[in-house]
């Protein structure tokens, strides 16, 4: 069997969920009449503290239509320099929404400095974009954000009266981390996107959490990316049965990652440079990393290398205890010099 560390979007739904998928009553979303969907929609929305919920096909259309309805033309948002919603989305916001980044250098543990931030909003001046919206990621690279710092965003925000997005892609993981409800992370934000097709297991699909007004937005610029899908209840019932399912036991792929971490300590030529939540980050001499990438392949073993650090693990749904011990075991085993 393959074991794919490379993300956590590579896991294939479960038999039961594809059962929850078969059996999932359908209508036509773009009439807002798929029964799965506006369950999922208002559960969530229940769940984390939002008047609505906008289901949607991915994370960056969900990112996409969050600043889209936060942000008009000639406006600007502020984001972390390695945010997703910055740099991983193809410029989107710039190329479909006409909006600026602000991107900030972000601190080790994935903050934006709120000084920076407060020297990088623009006076209103026909000069400058106008400054509208703070964007966090949390997790980043696995690390959650600190609760406290939440708090100080959101004071910023309100004293230069921005609102304040989040990309909680993994919120629940970082939730479970810090043992608390979902909903006390994303209480401090004005609109959260979550996804459900990377540790939650389901297929396909995000959701934009926002008051009614900004969900309203959001789904027309849905309909303008070309994202009004129709039966898409089938997919809902997945995240559904994510929901349900698979929120506790992220903890998990947390406590396997810490223990592939902990395996690797002395290893002799892999060096774990960071673990949080279910991510993992290792360090392999520049001039090994092609026989590393060979050695793991030849494992049958995929993990995101070239990125950096040079690679990632990220432990998910389809990772038990003998795949972390099988992984730990090539990774202890590839030697520090060519024989
Ligand atoms: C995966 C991810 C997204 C978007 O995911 P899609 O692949 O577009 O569904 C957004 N933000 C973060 C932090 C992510 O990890």
């Amino acid at each position: 069997m393959p074991i794919d560390l490379r993300s956590d979007t590579v896991t294939r739904p479960t038999a039961a969920m594809r059962a929850a998928m078969l059996e999932a009553e359908v209508g036509d979303d773009v009439y807002g009449e798929d029964p799965t969907v506006n369950a999922l929609q208002a559960r969530l929305a229940g769940e984390l503290g939002f008047e609505d919920a906008l289901f949607v096909p991915t994370g960056t259309q969900s990112n996409l239509l969050a600043l889209m309805s936060h942000c008009a033309r000639g406006d600007e948002y502020l984001v972390g320099m390695d945010a997703h919603a910055y740099r991983y989305e193809g410029g989107g916001a710039a190329v479909l929404g006409a909006i600026q980044p602000q991107p900030i250098v972000q601190a080790d543990d994935g903050t934006i400095p709120l000084d920076v931030a407060r020297a990088m909003v623009k006076p209103v001046d026909p000069h400058f974009a106008r400054t509208r919206l703070l964007c966090l990621e949390n997790t980043w690279h696995g690390r959650v954000l600190p609760m406290d710092y939440l708090a100080e965003a959101r004071a910023f925000c309100d004293a230069h009266g921005l609102a304040l997005h989040l990309d909680g892609a993994r919120l629940f993981n970082a939730a479970v981390a810090l043992e608390v409800p979902a909903r006390a992370i994303a209480r401090h934000f004005d609109s959260v996107s979550v996804c459900l097709s990377k540790g939650l297991g389901a297929p396909v699909g995000s959701v934009l959490l926002g008051n009614r007004d900004l969900i309203e937005r959001a789904r027309r610029w849905r309909k303008v990316a070309g994202g009004g899908w129709r039966q898409a209840g089938m997919l809902a019932a997945a995240a559904l049965y994510a929901l349900d399912h698979h929120v506790a036991r992220l903890a998990d792929d947390h406590a396997r990652a810490a223990r592939l971490a902990a395996l690797l300590e002395d290893a002799p030529a892999v060096r774990v440079v960071a673990q949080h939540t279910n991510m993992l980050f290792v360090e392999v001499a520049p001039e090994r990393l092609a026989a590393f990438r060979a050695h793991t392949e030849a494992a049958g073993i995929a993990m995101s290398i070239g990125t950096l650090p040079s690679v990632r693990m990220v432990v998910h749904l389809d990772i038990d205890d003998a795949a972390i011990a099988r992984t730990a075991e090539v990774l202890r085993a590839f030697p520090a010099r060519a024989a």
